[in-house]
């Protein structure tokens, strides 16, 4: 039959039409595309009658639920959004093919899939007919239009698709009831499947919920391939519904759009390339999702919501990572992900597990005012600067157990009731130019960093002296790396500290096993008692070096203690008093005695042998004290 194919003025274009509509526009983008409307006006009438939604919501309602709600009220009907929206949508005036022979009205892709199948014309026929199209480059390319086009299966599989001219082949809105195949096909042209719809009639089933750490290779058999495809110029899947299990894995893309693309079943770009912007942007996922793509370029994951597990462990993300208001509804597998440029995790919220271990963020990372049910875990993470910002309410914790953590800034939005350090798990973290001046008021006065006790941490506070020694060793030298010496002498201080307990548990240890093997317990047991005990005397006295005020109270303490040897001796005095302090005099002058010089006449041996016991003690303590003060001046 001859003529033009008359689909886009038919009944069924509408209803195809009506049904993309109701899913995919919201209110306000409705009302802002309608001449009849004030958009807020109308907003706020509408929220009025629609129970427990504010205006905010009601804007984002998709227009068919508002159109169920409050009915045709408020100028809105099917027919006048619908039209509303084709105003705006670019759709070809007409359809580009002949009628077919068979029809009265349509082409071939707009014929039913019933209807063909009584004609006997079959996927492969239908493949055949879209490829003849292609290469025919009629009519300006307009004869790569197959907009709406209804199929039973979309059939491509090893075929290389391309054009005499650069014009898009555009398959928007096309409806694929059973099968889509596109493995090995090569797209040379940019490629439009905006608002298309892949419908499987199978059940899906056949992928698995969770996602298993080292699943990494496993091809399985989706409904909608796209495995291996190679679209080289720009792929547009904007609003397509997946209906189905899907995999794209070793896919590659230049830029791929999948902005308010809905995943219905379980998603795969497991080893996909995407060489351009791979935009994510208000996209919804229903089951699990293995993202683990190669982003060569900016990744957006903006308002995506995400229910079932997400894996984009060992993925590379080369450009930007965004990651605004995500939605992770289950767990969120991020195990050694490389971010080379800037990562984005702000205001996401997370209701599963969150694992970041061994992940590396090369430029700044951002933690801001994210809401998270379970610890984000960062062990052995590497992050090299940004910031972690703890929302208002609520705040998420941090677990940053043996991470490198960089000039980041911990802060929280506004002061939250335990410390700002009880939510994050420091523990053998090192810091690399992390800004200690900026938790002064923080740490004070203790400078603790393995702070975890607050009621309903769900950390437990580390004891293992040995662990802890490494945790200040490490904080100490990120100090010192930055020039916070104060900070750096208090980290030493618990350094030392815990090395003390070290030995006191060893020799404890040793002497209670002293049965088992008694000569060498005993010598082991023997030189941690010493070394505990050197280091607990050079904690007392000097506070490891980092406490002029420890040296002078042990001064003070040696001269009373010696006075009161001198008191008992009572021989050799030359001077006389009351009540003793003549006693108190001749030990401070044997403190002090390098300086004075020697005993006083008529003294017994015993007397000058103590004096000089005391006079040894005094110059040791007494350089102690410059050596302390000089520091602690440095400091
Ligand atoms: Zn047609």
């Amino acid at each position: 039959m001859e003529g033009s194919c008359t689909y886009f003025d038919s009944n069924a274009w509408d209803q195809r039409l009506n049904k993309y509509v109701q899913r995919s526009w919201d209110l306000e983008h409705f009302l802002r595309e309608s001449d009849a409307h004030v958009v807020e006006d109308s907003i706020v009438e509408i929220a009025d009658e629609i129970d427990g939604v504010d205006a905010d919501n009601v804007a984002q309602l998709p227009i068919g639920e508002v159109l169920e709600e409050v009915g045709a009220d408020h100028g809105l009907s099917m027919e006048v959004i619908r039209e509303t929206w084709k105003q705006q949508a670019n759709l070809p005036e007409a359809c580009p093919h002949d009628i077919h022979d068979s029809s009265e009205r349509f082409c071939l892709c707009h014929t039913s899939p019933s209807k063909r199948q009584k004609l006997g014309i079959n996927s492969v026929d239908m493949t055949e007919w879209i490829m003849s199209r292609l290469d025919s480059g009629e009519i300006n390319g307009d004869a790569y239009s197959f907009v709406g086009a209804r199929l039973r299966r979309f059939d491509l599989s090893s075929e290389i698709i391309s054009t005499a001219d650069n014009r898009p082949i555009d398959f928007r809105y096309i409806r694929v009831i059973e099968e889509v195949d596109c493995r090995d096909t090569v797209f040379k042209q940019t490629v439009q499947f905006k608002g298309a719809q892949f419908v499987s009639q199978r059940a899906s089933a056949s992928g698995r919920e969770e996602l298993q750490y080292g699943d990494h290779f496993i091809d399985f058999d989706a409904d909608i391939d796209f495995t291996r495809t190679e679209f080289r110029q720009k792929v547009d899947f904007k609003f397509v519904l997946f209906n189905s299990d899907i995999s794209f894995n070793n896919a590659c893309f230049n830029a791929g759009m999948f902005n308010y693309g809905q995943f219905i079943g379980r998603t795969d770009f497991m080893a996909a390339t995407f060489d351009g912007k791979a935009d994510f942007s208000k996209a919804r996922f229903e089951r699990a999702a293995n993202l683990n793509a190669k982003y060569n370029s900016a990744a957006i994951y903006n308002y995506t919501s995400f229910y079932g597990d997400v894996a984009i462990w060992t993925t590379t993300f080369r450009g930007k990572a965004e990651f605004w208001a995500a939605t992770f509804h289950s767990n969120l597998n991020a195990r050694y992900t490389e971010f080379c440029d800037e990562a984005r995790f702000e205001e996401v919220r997370f209701e599963g597990q969150v694992i970041f271990d061994h992940a590396s963020f090369h430029e700044d990372v951002y933690f801001r005012d994210v809401s998270s049910v379970e610890v984000i875990s960062l062990r052995q993470a590497v992050l090299s600067s940004g910031m972690i910002r703890l929302p208002k309410s609520t705040p998420s914790f941090y677990d940053l157990r043996q991470a490198i953590v960089g000039n980041v800034n911990f802060c929280a939005q506004s002061d939250p009731d335990d410390e700002l350090f009880e939510y994050f798990y420091l523990q053998e973290t090192e810091f690399e130019g992390f800004d200690f001046s900026r938790y002064n008021d923080k740490l004070r006065p203790d400078w603790t960093v393995h702070t975890n006790t607050a009621p309903d941490t769900p950390f437990t506070l580390e004891t293992d002296p040995a662990a802890l020694e490494t945790t200040y060793l490490k904080a100490k030298s990120g100090a010192n790396e930055v020039g916070h010496n104060k900070a750096a002498s208090e980290f030493f201080f618990h350094e030392m500290k815990f090395r003390k307990q070290q030995h006191a548990r060893q020799a404890l240890n040793d002497w209670s096993r002293i049965t088992s093997d008694p000569a060498s317990k005993f010598q082991s047991g023997f030189i941690s008692g010493i070394k505990w005990v050197s280091n607990a005397t050079l904690g007392y006295t000097a506070g490891y070096g980092e406490r002029p005020r420890n040296v002078v109270f042990s001064s003070l303490t040696i001269i009373l203690i010696f006075a009161i040897l001198y008191a008992l001796l009572d021989t050799g005095n030359i001077y006389s008093g009351g009540i003793g302090e003549e006693y108190l005099l001749l030990s401070f002058q044997s403190f002090i005695t390098f300086i004075l010089g020697g005993a006083p006449e008529g003294a017994t041996f015993w007397f000058e042998f103590i004096s000089a016991i005391q006079g040894f003690i005094g110059a040791f303590l007494i350089a102690l004290l410059v050596f302390t003060l000089t520091r602690s001046i440095h400091r």
